[in-house]
């Protein structure tokens, strides 16, 4: 990014943060300057405390009841239309704050957000015989807390907002510190619209700077009914022992095999895997994280990857970049593990080849490396546009190997084959909420395939890609008597 460009998304931040902690809603004189974007008494749904947010989203889902379907409808259009109004500006504040991914993607991401399911999937199911008429109805579990990652912010909290609002909920984030500040500028941007469209007030509200406590804070509140976690398996941990329900969109590690097939287009399979490995520099939880291909299809695909691109390291410049983001942790008793070392999640490729003093031009989306089924890289997470490629003996071998990296947390797995009952045999071996074949991973959520998208994947606890159902109770009303007009 030039100096520049740089300088002036510093500016749009200083700029919004600012305004929101100078200025009050509706144009009326300025209140001095605070060193924080909201009052005590909350603005705009920016609380200092969990506590009194949850209360303030109280209020806001007893506005929104009064409303009806209608009002929730008129708040969803407000949010898909802010994100696509202000993808720039926001991808452009996030990117600055989180200083992860890359900024196409993030704008991208943000205009993703019409996409998400509104009020239109919540269809009533009614049942009528000659007992009476009964109809089951999907009703809100009234304040949802919610769990936002680092990696997609906005993104995560927008397409949270359409689906728990168009159940007819309010919510209260409590984001991840690295992206709190986009959180909260969004959050108060978001409430100033809604109130001046439907008078409601305080419908989406977030922590300014979230913290465990406020974590725990949130999570005892009185008035939240329902946990929706977004996160890596510490997160998903702390809130299955809260005792409050939580949907759970925990970690992934998905593997994609390639098939020793002789119909496949290995140009084709290469740019796929570039795209979903590489998009966003690999922060997708659903991203392509190890290939593993079966039998003559290892060199294929090798040989495509770089031809489209792809920058294969070799094993000395790999161990020294391994040395550098991964830091191995004696656990005691001949186990080791590793941890991530965070100023390398969603790096760029060039900065991660600089590591091994390799140049790369900035371009390039994707580093890749020959390795054995027990690197560190297949085995960990890596959010890195760094892709290691493990060689199977045959589709079968294949996978084994990748249910092995996936360690069963069921969230995403691809295939590239031409072989049907391969494709079915993977499919019902991986077990995972997302099974993509001959595509990109991000096919799955609707870029390049058929469906709509999610930020939130509930994988450990099984809902799945969320809808607006996810965040609904289910009840039924039963009125008895011969009443269909049928006779
Ligand atoms: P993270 O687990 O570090 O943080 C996620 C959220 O949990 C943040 O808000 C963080 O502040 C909070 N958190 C972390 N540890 C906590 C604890 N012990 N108690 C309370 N809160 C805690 O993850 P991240 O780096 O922000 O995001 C990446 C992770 O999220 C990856 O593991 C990725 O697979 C996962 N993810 C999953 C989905 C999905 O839909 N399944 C979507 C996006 C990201």
């Amino acid at each position: 990014m030039s100096q520049l460009n740089e300088e002036a998304i510093r500016a749009v931040v200083a700029e919004v943060l600012s305004t929101l902690q100078a200025a009050p809603a509706g144009g009326a004189k300025a209140a001095p300057a605070t060193p924080s974007i909201r009052t005590s008494s909350g603005r705009h749904g920016v609380f200092e405390d969990a506590g009194s947010a949850a209360k303030a989203a109280q209020g806001g889902f007893e506005q929104l009841k009064k409303q009806g379907f209608a009002g929730r409808a008129k708040v969803i259009e407000i949010v898909k239309q802010m994100c696509a109004d202000n993808a720039d500006r926001w991808g452009k504040i996030e990117f600055e704050e989180t200083k992860i991914g890359r900024l196409d993607h993030k704008i991208a991401k943000l205009h993703g957000i019409k996409n998400v399911l509104g009020t239109e999937f919540l269809t009533p199911f009614g049942m009528s015989g000659d007992a009476g008429i009964t109809m089951e109805e999907c009703a809100p579990w009234g304040v949802v807390g919610s769990i936002t990652p680092v990696t997609h912010s906005v993104p995560t909290m927008s397409g949270n907002i359409v689906n728990m609002v168009a159940a007819g909920n309010a919510v209260v984030f409590n984001p991840h510190p690295g992206g709190a500040a986009c959180a909260a500028i969004a959050v108060h941007e978001f409430n100033q619209a809604i109130k001046a469209a439907t008078g409601i007030e305080n419908l989406i509200c977030t922590v300014e700077k979230p913290s465990l406590d406020s974590f725990n804070e949130l999570c005892a509140a009185e008035e939240v009914n329902l946990l929706c976690i977004t996160g890596g398996p510490a997160v998903v941990d702390a809130a299955m022992k809260t005792g409050k329900r939580a949907i759970c969109a925990g970690p992934g590690n998905p593997p994609v095999v390639v098939d020793d097939c002789h119909a496949l287009d290995f140009d084709k399979v290469a740019k796929d895997i570039i795209l979903g490995g590489g998009f966003d520099n690999n922060l997708l939880c659903i991203g392509e994280k190890q290939i593993i291909a079966a039998g003559d299809s290892y060199r294929k695909t090798l040989d495509a990857l770089k031809r489209n691109g792809a920058v294969l390291l070799n094993r000395n410049q790999l161990e020294k970049i391994k040395q550098e983001v991964f830091d191995i942790k004696d656990g005691g008793g001949g186990c080791s593990h590793a941890v991530l070392n965070r100023a390398y999640v969603g790096a760029d490729a060039a900065k991660l080849a600089a590591i091994a003093g390799l140049k790369v031009d900035p371009k390039v989306e994707m580093l890749i490396a020959e390795t054995e089924e027990d690197d560190i890289f297949v085995e960990e997470e890596q959010m890195m546009p760094l892709l290691p490629i493990v060689r199977a003996g045959c589709f079968d071998d294949a996978i084994r190997i990748a249910k092995d990296s996936e360690h069963n947390y069921k969230h995403s797995a691809m295939v590239h084959t031409m072989n049907v009952a391969r494709m079915t045999k993977m499919g019902q071996a991986m077990d995972t909420t997302l099974f993509v074949k001959n595509g990109p991973c991000v096919a799955g959520l609707g870029m390049g395939g058929e469906g709509y998208i999610s930020f939130s994947i509930a994988t450990t606890t099984g809902e799945g890609i969320t809808t607006p159902k996810t965040f609904t109770r289910f009840r039924r009303c039963a009125l008895v008597d011969q009443l269909n007009i049928i006779g």
